[in-house]
């Protein structure tokens, strides 16, 4: 399946706006954004053609990138290279305590390994919001020279509670009027290290009785005498987001800067420091717009980091690329092909308003990214022996299956039988169900690829398990030849001769929460965890699955499996995940 074609095809609000934006001819002859004249400054002008439609993706290197993340990168790349254009990514790393490199690196590799280029006539689209902290402070000091910026000295706590709420007005900072010499001599002092954490702040000036709370004279700098992963202890003042954000979409060209609903109110305060800049002269038109879409919600899983967090340090799972959680390190390791989350990202609309997608439409992407391209093999998870009591004791017989049914040419497989087989247990009834058509005592089945079977008893242990299972079977049945539809059976079952069968671990994964919705309203989502979401067994396996130079599998009548590749090669032992049942088990 080729899954760009689908997305490259599809229409929504922001293919609308874009198509306009390109017909109006509004973003043509765009010239540079900025004026300051230093090298880093020129490096960057000189790496970015501004007659492309530019996009960004700007996540904070402080965790590790999920499922929700995900839907933005495709939504962004996805945009960028429908019409020919760019999509940066970008590091808002403005908040220095909880970022750290190992972010940057495990963000960076996660959206390759989703399938998108980085690269850009040989130069690579990687962007540091850290790397425009000495413009975001030369803007600000113009800010405050033209009086639309101050330093307030009230407590954060003042500043809070003179904030006003949604009914009632904000109250002015007494520092409001401060002379702007005062506050430049200020601003500059706290650069230079000479206040501790929280004495002062950056304000703009804008309006303390707006409707819009975030117009009431937000936060643009504060003091944080902390270690930034990248520019060291050079700064000690570090800009807000609201503050960083537009400026570092107009330094960068970008024409259509999206972000997720959350952030609606905060665009007239985007607006307006962008109109600000370019009438100080600082920015020029035309300037970047926001645009925001709602943001994907799964059914049955968590996506804030803060809640993730918690289930590593809890260590209610094994780590951040545990197979069960929604983070692209967890969804890897689990089996996920990028094609099926770029798929699942294409199948769940964009749009404004707020929706929870089910699970259920991320595992059937994954179903129908391999099951045209997925290698099938038999595994047993749960073994029983029967044993073909009229089958030649040293007989081996080959039987031929298709790799994969849906593509012939993938070529045939081999399975040999013998007289002792696995089957699954639950293949056998001592007394049939109704509508039960596999094995029971007088029953007929097919053994998939091989003869129809007749049961003709078991043995049970002292525990009262049965160990045993016994069968006779019909020598003219066997599949593919002209006997092969002489007897009708309403079952057909897979097996492994005994002798043939690979011990490997099977770790059956489940959802981790049982409840659709564990983190909606008053729920504490640690009660919802559900407890069988892993079950580690010993399985048997058709021969020479692994040495196939593939990792992923349909395992017939079971689902998709994955090899787990950071366990497998430890001691020899090869671990497989569960990806997926072959149908839906969960109810809608
Ligand atoms: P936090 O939980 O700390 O708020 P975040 O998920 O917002 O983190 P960021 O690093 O700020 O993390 O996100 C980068 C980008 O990904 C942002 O533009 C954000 O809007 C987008 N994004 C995050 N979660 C989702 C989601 N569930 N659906 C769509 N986009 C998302
Ligand atoms: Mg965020």
């Amino acid at each position: 399946m080729n899954t760009s074609s689908i997305h490259l095809n599809q229409q929504n609000f922001l293919t609308h706006i874009i198509d306009e934006d390109i017909q109006s001819k509004c973003l043509e002859n765009r010239l540079w954004s900025g004026t300051p004249g230093d090298a880093k400054f020129q490096e960057l002008k000189g790496k970015i053609d501004l007659a492309k439609i530019r996009t960004r993706f700007p996540p904070e290197p402080n965790g590790y990138l999920h499922i929700g993340h995900a839907k933005s990168i495709c939504i962004n790349f996805g945009l960028a290279k429908k019409y020919n254009g760019v999509c940066h990514l970008r590091f808002d790393d403005t908040n220095p305590e909880k970022e750290d490199q190992e972010y940057v690196d495990s963000i960076t590799q996660a959206i390759k390994w989703l399938g998108f280029n980085l690269v850009e006539n040989n130069k690579e689209n990687l962007y540091f919001a850290s790397d425009y902290f000495e413009y975001m402070y030369e803007f600000a000091e113009s800010l405050i020279i033209s009086e639309n910026a101050y330093i307030d000295e009230q407590s954060s706590e003042m500043i809070k509670q003179n904030r006003g709420t949604l009914t009632e007005p904000g109250i002015d900072s007494p520092y409001r009027d401060r002379p702007s010499e005062e506050s430049l001599k200020i601003f500059r002092e706290m650069r230079d290290g000479k206040y501790p954490d929280g004495l002062f702040v950056l304000r703009a000036k804008i309006n303390m009785k707006s409707p819009n709370i975030n117009m009431r004279d937000p936060v643009m700098y504060r003091i944080k005498h902390v270690f930034h992963h990248r520019t060291g202890n050079k700064w000690c003042i570090y800009p807000m987001y609201n503050w960083a954000h537009p400026i570092e979409d107009a330094l960068e060209g970008i024409t259509h800067s999206i972000c997720t609903l959350e952030f609606e109110d905060l665009k007239p305060l985007y607006d307006w420091f962008l109109n600000k800049l370019r009438d100080l002269g600082k920015l020029r038109n035309p300037l970047p717009k926001q645009y925001e879409f709602s943001r994907l919600n799964l059914s049955h899983i968590v996506t804030s980091k803060r809640k993730l967090f918690k289930l590593v340090k809890e260590s209610i799972v094994d780590g951040w690329d545990d197979p069960r959680m929604p983070t692209l390190l967890g969804l890897k390791r689990r089996g996920y092909t990028p094609n099926s989350i770029r798929l699942f990202c294409d199948r769940t609309s964009i749009s404004k308003s707020d929706s929870t997608i089910d699970y259920s439409l991320l595992e059937q992407s994954l179903r129908d990214d391999l099951d045209p391209i997925a290698p099938r093999a038999i595994g047993i998870l749960d073994p029983i022996k029967l044993t073909i009591t009229n089958y030649p004791d040293d007989k081996k017989e080959i039987c031929y299956a298709p790799t994969n049914p849906h593509n012939k040419e993938m070529g045939m497989r081999e399975l040999i039988l013998e007289k002792e087989i696995w089957i699954e247990r639950s293949d056998f009834q001592e007394e049939a169900i109704k509508n039960y058509f596999r094995l029971f005592p007088g029953n007929l089945v097919r053994l998939k690829y091989a003869y129809i079977i007749k049961c003709t008893g078991y043995l049970k242990n002292s525990n009262g398990d049965i160990t045993n299972v016994y069968a006779e079977y019909i020598p003219e049945t066997k599949s593919g030849t002209p006997g092969s539809n002489s007897v009708k059976v309403k079952g057909t079952i897979t097996w492994l001769a005994i002798t043939q069968a690979e011990k490997v671990l099977v770790n059956l994964y489940d959802r981790l929460f049982t409840d659709s919705s564990p983190d909606s309203g008053n729920k504490n989502f640690l009660d919802y965890i559900n407890p069988d979401s892993k079950k580690t067994i010993t399985a048997f396996l058709e021969p020479n699955t692994i040495k196939q130079n593939n990792t992923k599998w349909q395992f017939e009548r079971l689902g998709y499996f994955a090899l787990d590749d950071k366990f497998s090669n430890k001691n020899n032992n090869v671990v497989i995940n569960r990806i997926v049942t072959l149908k839906n088990s969960w109810s809608l």
